[in-house]
């Protein structure tokens, strides 16, 4: 049976430790690719070109969408977040994973797209707890928390539309969880038709 690459989709509010869970559950393994975004936003300190994210203009990025470049866009907090299209092919096409750190509104665009997406929504253990992250990670300003809280609130009412809910509580627990989801992934009926229809075929 082939191995098939997942398009695994990883969303939650802006703190909640998407990056931090995603580093560690990717230690060591070479056959998940993460996707690398482009952005409009200015880059973070220590952020590099090219390793967190692509950092483009506008008018780069808009150019990158006219061009049909990118898989899935959306604006976050008056910029612009994109998945380059190219990335995701190559890697689907090698037969690996490959995730990718969105918002929600670029995720359920990817699901639209490609029905057999994952997605997997990752939760703060409490409201206190979310908030008590993004204020502790200290790269944003009191104005840019409040609005990213503010998003959050609304991208907490999507979470109903995601496959899985993983709650960040440990960063330990929480990888070791998102390897069970990418496993029970695999057995998703969607993914699993063409080897049931193979059997079928020799019945
Ligand atoms: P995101 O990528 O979702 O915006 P980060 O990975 O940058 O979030 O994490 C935000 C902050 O929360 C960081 O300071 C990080 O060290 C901390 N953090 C992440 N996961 C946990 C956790 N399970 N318990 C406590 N702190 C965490
Ligand atoms: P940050 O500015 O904290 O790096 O990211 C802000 C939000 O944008 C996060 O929720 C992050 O997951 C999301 N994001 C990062 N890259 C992309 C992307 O390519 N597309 C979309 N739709 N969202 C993205």
């Amino acid at each position: 049976m082939m191995n098939k690459g997942q398009l695994i989709v990883f969303s939650g509010p802006s703190g909640v430790g998407k990056g931090t869970v995603l580093k560690e559950f990717l230690q060591g393994r070479e056959n998940v690719a993460l996707s690398i975004s482009a952005t409009t936003r200015q880059p973070r300190p220590g952020e590099e070109n090219g390793v967190h994210y692509y950092f483009l203009t506008k008018e780069e990025f808009l150019k990158k969408v006219e061009e049909g470049n990118m898989l899935e866009y959306a604006q976050y907090n008056q910029n612009y977040y994109g998945t380059p299209k190219d990335k995701v092919d190559e890697a689907l096409a090698q037969g690996k994973d490959i995730v990718l750190e969105i918002e929600v509104q670029g995720a359920l665009l990817v699901k639209e797209k490609c029905p057999n997406a994952l997605l997997v929504f990752v939760a703060p253990p409490s409201w206190e707890e979310l908030r008590d992250r993004l204020v502790g990670r200290g790269t944003e300003d009191a104005a840019t928390i409040e609005n990213r809280l503010n998003i959050a609130r609304g991208e907490l009412k999507q979470a109903v539309h995601y496959d899985y809910i993983l709650v960040n509580d440990t960063v330990e627990a929480a990888a070791q969880r998102l390897e069970h989801i990418i496993e029970a992934g695999r057995c998703r009926n969607i993914e699993m038709k063409d080897f049931i229809e193979e059997v079928e075929h020799h019945a």
